[in-house]
């Protein structure tokens, strides 16, 4: 069996992973580069309980459990770890607290832990995303650098991808394009996925902040927005941090992802405000990426109904480092086996939602 994996986000890679476990040969389609997107510019935090109470539960305990698997198992290091999180607030009225972060200002009150290292972890995305990859590539998948523009199919069977000018054969189709795979619409009868644009900054922090997530409401001085900076100290030295949505349309090339000057500019001002260490830190990397959502905000993981052979996986909004091991070892099983045991997929069936209507298809460049 071979299957083709189109998009090397942390979903695709994830997915080779666990076919590769299963003895099967995957290719892996990239278009700009593995964890080009929002797998290598995302927060990378990830919280084993955050998703009970919603049809994600299940999936988010499992991807937990398995991340520190993975980080025992592979011999590589994406700077997994578990950690403390907190949540807090600033631009309000100051609050007594018990709890305190060496590494905020004065201006800052944390009001509550939100997760210890029982509960809440963090991975490097993108070298998550680049390890995965580098593992299935181990276990015999190929990486192919290439834009797929379509699905070719026999009848109702797909049958490999198109890619350029050129038809690649294989068994299974998975469309793991992130946002992108609203272009996958357009060939098979799936529904649209959308892109939500966030931009991040990256601090070179060094050693001085410990292994502390925060997640804070900060009320801007003067406009009196209210941002919601999430911040995330990493075992390699940097800080990442984000917080502040865009509402640009998704660029039909990943490559072409811009970031809003103005957007960072707030988003700086705001770091600098709330740590003094953040503020005496350099810049290492000033970003936008869009996480994939769909119109329920539930993924969308399983078979593409009608269409023998051909499978998505995509639509984890703020959740995909976290979920992406679950949903490559379900993928894996659906698609070898012909159902997943690990996981019920049936809330993320693609056919729950409406299939895109082409007239509806907004994109830029
Ligand atoms: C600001 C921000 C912070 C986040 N923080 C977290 C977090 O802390 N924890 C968490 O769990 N999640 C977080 N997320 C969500 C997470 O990043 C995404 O859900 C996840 O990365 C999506 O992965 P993906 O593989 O589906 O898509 P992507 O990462 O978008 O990958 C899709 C890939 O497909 C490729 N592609 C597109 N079109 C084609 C084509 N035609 N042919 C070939 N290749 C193609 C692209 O180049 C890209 O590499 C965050 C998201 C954002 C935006």
């Amino acid at each position: 069996m071979h299957v083709l994996i189109c998009g090397g986000g942390v979903i695709g890679a994830s997915i080779a992973y666990f076919l590769g476990c299963r003895g099967v040969k995957a290719t892996v389609i990239e278009g700009t580069g593995v964890a080009c997107a929002a797998s290598g510019k995302s927060g990378g935090f990830l919280a084993r309980d955050w998703c009970d109470g919603s049809p994600l539960a299940a999936l988010a305990h499992r991807s937990f459990d398995l991340h520190a698997e993975l980080a025992e198992q592979i011999a590589d290091d994406w700077g997994y770890r578990r950690l403390d999180t907190y949540g807090g607030f600033a631009g309000f009225p100051a609050r007594r607290s018990a709890y305190g972060l060496d590494w905020m200002s004065g201006e800052v009150t944390i009001a509550q832990a939100l997760g210890s290292p029982e509960t809440t972890a963090q991975v490097h995305p993108g070298q998550f995303t680049q390890a995965m990859m580098r593992a299935a590539q181990n276990q015999g998948a190929e990486l192919r650098l290439g834009r797929v523009t379509g699905v070719a199919r026999d009848g109702n069977r797909a049958t490999g991808v198109e890619i350029g000018g050129d038809v690649l054969q294989g068994d299974a189709v998975v469309i793991a394009m992130g946002p992108w795979s609203i272009l996958a619409a357009l060939w098979l009868p799936l529904p649209p996925v959308f892109g939500l644009k966030g931009h991040s900054l990256v601090f070179d922090t060094g050693t001085k902040i410990p292994a502390e997530a925060a997640f804070l409401e900060y009320r801007e001085p003067g406009s009196g927005a209210v941002l919601t900076p999430e911040l995330f100290p990493r075992t390699d030295g940097t800080t990442y941090v984000c917080g502040i949505s865009g509402e640009e349309v998704l660029p039909v090339d990943p490559a072409r992802v811009t970031h809003d000057g103005g957007a960072l500019y707030r988003l700086e001002a705001m770091c600098r405000a709330i740590s003094p260490v953040l503020a005496s830190s350099p810049i290492l990397a000033r970003q936008a990426c869009y996480r994939p959502v769909t119109r329920d905000g539930l993924p969308l993981i399983g078979p593409v109904a009608g269409i023998a052979g051909a499978y998505i996986a995509t639509g984890h909004s703020v959740w995909g480092i976290l979920n992406a091991p679950a949903t490559g070892e379900a993928m894996a099983e659906l698609i070898v086996d012909g159902a997943a045991h690990t996981l019920d997929l049936a809330p993320f069936d693609s056919a729950r939602l409406p299939p895109l209507d082409p007239a509806s298809l907004r994109m830029s460049g």
